[in-house]
């Protein structure tokens, strides 16, 4: 499964099994497609690199100037800048909420950074206080901020599917993270 951004960047869906690992929702938090393109991807399902536009300009948002965490159709949704024009008026928004419906994931796992902290949504609490530990960081049930429109709230809250997110140590080299992610995608 791909699709083209609006940019004609390719975002893919690669590998197999019935968790799923998200890459680089935000472009200036690239450490999510390192982490994908240097693990073993034959035990689960990953999208390397959601916004591929957004890490070619080095910025958090995609090509439209929206930022996908902020784009999903729950009923917290925003319009305006950071939301878009309506909900899941992104293509890489629709391309994830595709992909959810048809592989219909029992776990998710989304890869940001800088606050080096376990963040979650829906019933994934277990699963976040195993990561956490895996990674020595800290396990947070709310990152502090309103998100509206988050991918947590939609596939967490509003569809009951466990979310995790894990919000990497921006001060840590990528190649440092790469042994404790892997000992993720194992314990998973
Ligand atoms: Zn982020």
């Amino acid at each position: 499964m791909h699709c083209l951004s609006k940019n004609g960047n390719k975002i893919e869906l690669v590998g197999g099994g019935d968790v799923l690992i998200v890459g680089v929702f935000h472009g200036e938090e690239p450490q999510g497609k390192y982490l994908i393109d240097n693990c073993p991807r034959d035990k689960h399902l990953f999208i390397p690199c959601l916004n591929p536009d957004g890490l070619a300009l080095g910025r958090r948002e995609n090509a439209n100037g929206v930022d996908l965490n902020r784009n999903f159709p729950t009923a917290n949704w925003q319009g305006g800048a950071e939301g878009g024009p309506a909900p899941a008026s992104e293509i890489e928004t629709q391309f994830l909420i595709d992909v959810v419906e048809k592989h219909k994931p029992r776990l998710i796992l989304t890869l940001h950074s800088p606050f080096k902290v376990v963040n979650y949504d829906g019933p994934a609490r277990d699963a976040a206080e195993k990561i956490a530990k895996i990674l020595n960081y800290p396990v947070q049930a709310d990152i502090g901020y309103p998100t509206p429109g988050s991918f947590g709230t939609w596939a967490g809250v509003e569809r009951g599917i466990p979310v995790v997110t894990i919000e990497f140590d921006d001060k840590c080299p990528f190649h440092a993270l790469l042994q404790p992610f892997c000992e993720v995608l194992l314990s998973l």
